[in-house]
């Protein structure tokens, strides 16, 4: 099998993957050595694939042969499919020309488990150290670390990606039992506590002696499956909250389902990936990391899913309109992140321009708030924005309305104010 066979078997295998944004990496040119990184450029090796999904332009699997047999996966030993593997070589030559040609900023490599993770795992750091050392490839690299690695072969992993991944992929353990039956929770979880354990050591490190070698320096991220499994919104949330808080996760990457390979125990191949779904988790997971939300507030046992028709935020104001609206030219930084429409640059704009001006609505959108959302939860001066009308009973249908891209006309549809108080 030729090369470009290979790559295309072997890229195509690594389109589920949605773990691939390369944030968080900062390394200047060095004399001798080629490529950098830039934190300034939000994932510098990603680009979209045509259904929308986060690729990067070498985004590979080393190979898509697979010992283990997840049912939702393409590569799963038991599925007919056309299987390739690179060699070290291979990878890392490909790679390097990728480069030169401005193709590609980085790598992404993942790797089906070629006999067992330790073998798989070899088989990266060779690829690895040929890229960083005979061609001094000073790019960026994400690596997956496969659960069950051996430690030892983890560090030497970490020492040389710029970010690695173990991916939790279903979000329960009574999901990984019927779906991934050869994966257990303590297998992915192990690895993750010594990427943590050794990012902390190695920055300490890195204090102290300038020359220190830098494990993982862009930290961890995983992803999670969204609808493989019947898990809903709330414990996905409850599990991201917690594997950011155990594991210092930089980010977790919500994957929506979709249908590859039949099995009865999964959704059937006509279901269409829940996208509105992950695109939800997405801005609740920015709700809990920026905004100071925790996932206890967003979603509830009576409600364990989040409306697909509203986002997050506003879900959440409406089901506490006892703490709005909110006064913008008073209200402190941490209630004005609350509402909708404001977000953490908004907010700290509004402090800081109301010190020496009287802020008016007219002047909040220039200051970055999107007052069509924001304008049922605040006030400015004592009032409300001139002219709008509605109700606690036609705010969720406003809201809904105006999410949609479908603007009221002159917001006539609600008689009564629910914060008028200008009168
Ligand atoms: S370990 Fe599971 S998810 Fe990963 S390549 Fe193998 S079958 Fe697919």
């Amino acid at each position: 099998m030729d090369l470009l066979e290979k790559l295309t078997i072997l890229s195509d295998a690594a389109k589920y993957d949605a773990a691939c944004t390369s944030s968080g990496a900062k390394r200047s040119y060095q004399v001798g050595k080629i490529g950098n990184t830039s934190s300034s450029i939000a994932g510098c090796c990603h680009s979209f694939s045509a259904d929308g999904r986060c690729i990067t332009l070498l985004k590979v699997l080393m190979t898509n042969s697979c010992v283990y047999d997840c049912k939702y996966c393409v590569n799963r030993r038991s599925n007919e499919t056309k299987r390739a593997a690179f060699t070290p070589k291979e990878l890392a030559e490909l790679t390097i020309e990728f480069y030169r040609r401005n193709y590609i900023e980085g790598l992404f490599l993942s790797s089906g488990v070629l006999r067992n993770p330790d073998y798989t795992t070899e088989q990266m750091i060779r690829a690895l150290r040929i890229l960083r050392h005979d061609y001094a490839f000073n790019g960026y690299i994400h690596a997956k670390a496969i659960p069950g690695t051996s430690p030892e072969l983890v560090t030497e992993l970490g020492l040389l990606a710029d970010r690695l991944s173990v991916n939790v992929e279903l979000p329960s353990e009574a999901g990984l039992q019927s779906l991934a039956p050869d994966k257990t929770k303590a297998a992915i979880l192990r690895p993750m506590g010594q990427i943590r354990d050794s990012v902390v050591q190695s920055k300490a490190e890195l204090v102290k002696y300038r020359h220190a070698p830098s494990f993982a320096p862009a930290g961890q991220s995983t992803q999670l499956i969204v609808g493989a499994t019947a898990d809903s919104d709330r414990h996905i949330l409850h599990l991201t909250e917690s594997l950011y808080q155990r594991f210092r996760l930089k980010r977790v990457f919500y994957s929506a389902y979709v249908p590859v390979v039949e099995n009865t125990l999964l959704p059937s191949p006509d279901t269409k990936p829940p996208l509105l779904r992950e695109h939800r988790l997405y801005q609740a997971d920015w709700l809990l990391r920026f905004y100071g939300f925790r996932a206890e507030e967003l979603l509830t046992e009576e409600q364990p899913d989040f409306n697909p028709l509203i986002d997050p935020k506003c879900s959440w104001a409406i089901g506490h309109l006892e703490q709005f609206p909110v006064e913008i030219t008073t209200a402190d930084y941490e209630t004005l992140l609350r509402v909708p429409g404001i977000g953490p640059v908004g907010a700290k704009r509004i402090v800081s321009a109301r010190r020496v001006s009287h802020l008016r609505f007219e002047d909040l959108q220039k200051l970055g708030v999107v007052l069509k959302r924001a304008q049922f939860f605040i006030t400015c001066g004592g009032r409300i924005r001139s002219g709008l009308r509605f109700s606690a009973s036609t705010l969720v249908h406003q809201l809904e309305t105006i999410q949609r891209g479908e603007l009221p006309p002159d917001g006539t549809m609600a008689q009564l104010s629910l914060f008028d108080t200008a009168g």
